[in-house]
């Protein structure tokens, strides 16, 4: 088949916009008269800092964050690196902070002292919040616990309790228990294999009127781009770009300045030794990817310049930004949801109704799903299986999808109902 007859639906590495794809073969020969592909450039080279430059701003742009506030990082080792990435982070602040408390409470001479009432603090006080809603939230969950030990990680909430131990829904925000001063409280924003999505920011972490809050992180790697959010209420947030914004190979956090130099310096190794705490590998440190511009070391610069060509596409599609994609987006989504509903004896949605995610749209078909994959196939609907974890169907539904793409899948839905 060729490219122009298939919708790819796969949850990703997914469909990239055709346009992007044929500017960035032409740079993979030759960069803009340079003679030298995009891949081939230094890292180090004027033109590889711009790219990176000009891809930061155009995200911020795109997405209102505010640039003075927040600092957007790109690193390696996809949302899987950042499950660790926050952990080792967002712990190495809160020590920082306990050992700015020990310091005035007891002066800076004593060191010892200053360790063993720090020793204190991190056994009594350190706590990590999790919010599992899906098998993303549930590893980055498992990964706090591998590396800090359970006695450090608070499962906030297990959406399966409430749902007959299966994923499906948002558990009652009423009814999270968050700890006190967490070092981090953690959400994923939308369950790729699942198809769970959260409605919004979730109101049981939003600031008081103090304007302070918990420290929100959130893993946005299957809906960044999608939707407006309300940056300012993050500390971190994070998504590997193999889904909405990207080709498989960076992946982006954004993290309030507020835990960078000079307002938060990490706490050496020799102090998180004394403190039994573990010490991050150095690529994943927030603080020395800032400090060199995301290139302390060598950066895939072919993946930053895909992230940007795909955001000035964004940028140029809808003069209301994110906006008007997240207009797109829940259109796109109503119409296959309606096609669904619209024949209860033959699908059913995986998720509850409150929780369905725009992005993933997770259904079992009770006729015969082997039926529905290949007469979708043979129509150019592609990459619709579920996760080999989980099964059924799953349509991922990301910005490249077209509305007619959408439009295509949703009469397909309602046909083979029919048939
Ligand atoms: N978080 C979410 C929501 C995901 O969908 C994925 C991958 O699909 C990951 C994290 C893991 O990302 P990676 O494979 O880049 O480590």
């Amino acid at each position: 088949p060729s490219r122009a007859d298939i919708t790819y639906f796969g949850a990703g590495p997914a469909l990239l916009p055709t346009d992007v794809l044929e500017t960035a073969a032409q740079a993979l020969l030759d960069f803009n008269g340079t003679g030298l592909g995009i891949a081939e450039h230094s890292h180090r080279s004027e033109l590889a800092t711009n790219i990176i430059n000009e891809a930061k701003a155009d995200l911020a742009s795109y997405l209102d964050i505010p640039t003075a506030e927040y600092e957007v990082l790109f690193m390696q080792g996809g949302g899987t690196g950042e499950f660790s990435a926050s952990i080792y982070n967002l712990v190495g602040a809160w020590v920082a902070r306990q050992h700015a408390a020990v310091v005035m409470e007891i002066g800076a001479d004593d060191e010892a002292a200053a360790v063993a009432a720090l020793r204190k603090r991190v056994e009594s006080d350190l706590k990590l919040d999790y919010i599992v809603t899906g098998g993303w939230s549930l590893k980055a969950y498992q990964e706090a616990v591998r590396l800090l030990g359970p006695e450090y990680v608070n499962l906030v909430a297990d959406a399966r309790t409430e749902n007959g131990g299966k994923f499906g829904k948002i558990p009652d925000q009423s009814t999270w228990k968050l700890s006190k001063d967490a070092a981090l409280v953690y959400y994923c924003d939308n369950e790729t294999v699942d198809g769970v999505e959260f409605p919004g920011f979730p109101q049981a972490l939003a600031p008081g009127p103090d304007g302070t809050g918990p420290i929100v992180v959130a893993d946005m790697s299957s809906n960044i781009l999608s939707r407006r959010f309300p940056a300012t209420n993050y500390s971190l947030l994070f998504f590997g770009a193999q889904k909405n914004l990207g080709s498989t190979g960076v992946t982006v956090a954004v993290l309030k300045k507020a835990f960078l130099p000079p307002n938060t310096v990490q706490p050496s190794p020799t102090l998180l030794r004394k403190l039994g705490l573990p010490i991050p590998p150095i690529v994943l440190q927030y603080e020395i990817i800032a400090k060199n511009n995301s290139l302390y070391n060598t950066l895939s610069i072919f993946d930053v310049y895909i992230a940007g060509q795909v955001l000035k596409k964004l940028l140029r599609t809808f003069p209301d930004r994110v906006d008007g994609q997240e207009a797109l987006s829940a259109k796109k989504a109503n119409l296959i949801y309606a096609a669904l509903d619209a024949h209860p004896d033959v699908y059913k949605v995986v998720p509850d109704k409150s929780a369905r995610s725009r992005m993933n749209i997770c259904f079992r078909v009770t006729k015969s799903e082997k039926a529905f994959l290949k007469e979708s196939t043979a129509i150019g609907l592609t990459g619709l299986k579920g996760h080999r974890s989980v099964g059924g169907i799953r349509a991922s539904n990301y910005n490249s999808i077209p509305l007619e793409g959408a439009e295509k899948l949703a009469r397909f839905i309602d046909a083979f109902a029919k048939a």
